[in-house]
């Protein structure tokens, strides 16, 4: 794919809230700019919606849900597999809407495209492996079994880092357990969830089985959660909100999947290969803008190897392109509130006494000036309980910190609130395995990046990076399904 293709795209000049099918404004008529990251222009209005207009999502999905959750399960998984062929067909589209709205560049947006494609596919498939168990009952001519039930409308809240999957990681295992949906999209990626929902109608979805509002998260997201019709609300986004979500959803018992923030580890022993721990520390930390869940902040490096290593890793961040081209190695940050946040957060550990090896401020060469580029940030010497090694910062900035030993090593990646991702470098096997069983996090990594898992794998974070639910692999059906167990009493003499 090349970038003429990513100019084939039409930007719509209004993103508009999809319920029961119809594009529509919001109730107020009220709108936002949508600004590019790459440039600060801006690039669309966005229909600034409210509690009307959730609600009126929410009712056309409670609506539509009993026919959806009437289609035997395989059949839904039909409908689903057009969707995925859809996104298939229209891959470059896509990929356009996310560099556009993100900034990054087309290539890694094709790549994110695909992750969402293929999770589309894979949980088409489960249609046919909606699975439930058979069991023993302990009373003689009892047959018991579970099944799994819809629970209703879900509500789905997501986060702007990587919009397409981000939607299709939610859309797709709530759909196929029976569920209709509606999605709060994130108010930085409008146009990519507005496209998401376009491609399932035309691909054979039924109006109202899937719904997307737009707007920002106290006016648009809070009534989804606040609403009774939610069965089960999902939200991908930072630890405040889920916070906050889960307060609002505990009052009335609603179900809440959180898949929060990380403050990710990656450990370089003193027998790693050291090449190899600086090429993934680095695309750990500056991949996507450091804008990812489970990037690398916190590098910790054995002593006897801290020196090389840090040399070795200040160089190659010297040497990151920064652009929204397909030759750059990451792009802008989201927003430019979140770029004045990372620049602060860098100032106050600058003034703690921490040293910034590289980075450490907005870019103002002329191409890059206007849009919201933070050069790839490198920091020793900060405190492991300044904020800057305790908050997530979402964006290119990571932290070097020195360990005597394997143990010491240990206990600071577990020293954090969070605990989604981690890695180790070392060729010994029995570190290895014996760190894989001692960090607290969901995700571990032997010798290459802090990264998420695959469609067909669950994700989700220890401690403050989520609530215990796993996200996508068939771990999500349990987020998106009541299980229900059925028993049947059999009278023998009428056998
Ligand atoms: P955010 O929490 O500010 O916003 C996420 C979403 O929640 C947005 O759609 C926003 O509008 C909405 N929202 C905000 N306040 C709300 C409220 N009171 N009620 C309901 N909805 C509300 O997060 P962000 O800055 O957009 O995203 C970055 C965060 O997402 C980071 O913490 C990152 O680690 C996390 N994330 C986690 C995963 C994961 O799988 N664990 C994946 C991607 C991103």
């Amino acid at each position: 794919m090349v970038m003429s293709d990513m100019k084939k795209f039409k930007m719509p000049e209004e993103t508009l809230n999809l319920i029961g099918g119809v594009d529509t404004a919001a109730m107020s008529g009220e709108a936002f700019d949508k600004l590019d990251p790459s440039n600060g222009k801006v690039l669309c209005r966005v229909a600034r919606s409210r509690g009307e207009d959730a609600r009126k999502a929410i009712e056309c999905a409670v609506a539509a849900q009993p026919a959806w959750a009437a289609l035997p399960s395989v059949q839904r998984g039909d409908i689903l597999r057009n969707i995925a062929s859809e996104m298939k067909k229209r891959r470059a589209d896509i990929a356009a809407a996310v560099a556009l709205e993100t900034g990054k560049s087309f290539k890694d947006a094709e790549g994110e495209t695909d992750g969402a494609i293929s999770l589309g596919f894979f949980f088409a498939g489960e249609g046919q492996r909606l699975y439930g168990r058979t069991m023993p009952s302990a009373t003689p001519n009892k047959h018991a079994a579970t099944v799994r039930s819809p629970i209703g409308v879900a509500g789905l809240i997501i986060a702007a880092n990587t919009p397409i999957a981000n939607i299709a990681w939610k859309v797709f295992p709530a759909l196929i357990c029976g569920n209709a949906a509606v999605v709060k999209a994130a108010e930085d990626t409008p146009v990519t969830a507005w496209l998401f929902g376009k491609i399932a109608h035309e691909a054979g979805l039924s109006s109202g089985t899937l719904n997307i509002i737009h707007g920002f998260g106290e006016e648009a997201g809070t009534p989804i959660v606040d609403d009774p019709g939610v069965g089960v609300i999902s939200f991908t986004g930072s630890a405040e909100v889920g916070r906050k979500i889960a307060q609002a959803a505990g009052k009335r018992l609603a179900r809440v999947s959180l898949e929060l923030g990380g403050k990710n580890p990656l450990v370089v022993c003193d027998d790693a290969d050291l090449e190899n721990a600086v090429k993934w520390a680095a695309l750990s930390a500056f991949s996507n803008a450091g804008q990812r869940c489970a990037s690398a902040s916190r590098l910790i490096v054995f002593d006897s190897v801290y020196d090389k290593f840090r040399d070795m890793l200040a160089e190659k961040t010297k040497s990151l392109k920064v652009g929204s081209g397909d030759d750059d190695d990451l792009g802008p940050v989201i927003n430019e509130k979140q770029l004045n946040r990372m620049l602060a957060a860098i100032e106050d550990a600058r003034a703690r006494g921490a040293t910034v090896l590289a980075g450490g401020r907005r870019l103002d060469d002329p191409a890059l000036k206007t849009g919201f580029y933070l050069a790839p940030t490198l920091i020793e010497n900060a405190g492991p309980d300044d904020e800057i090694s305790t908050v997530e910062l979402f964006g290119p900035i990571t932290c070097l910190y020195r360990a005597k030993d394997f143990d010491a090593a240990v206990a600071l990646a577990n020293k954090s609130l969070y605990g989604l991702t981690a890695c180790v470098h070392t060729g010994n096997l029995h570190r290895a395995i014996s760190f894989a069983q001692r960090v607290q996090a969901g995700m571990v990594v032997v010798n290459a990046g802090t990264y998420g898992s695959e469609p067909h794998m669950p994700f989700g974070g220890f401690k403050c990076s989520g609530n215990g639910s796993r996200e996508p692999g068939t771990e999500a059906l349990d987020v998106y399904s009541e299980l229900k167990n059925v028993c049947i009493n059999i009278n023998p003499e009428l056998a």
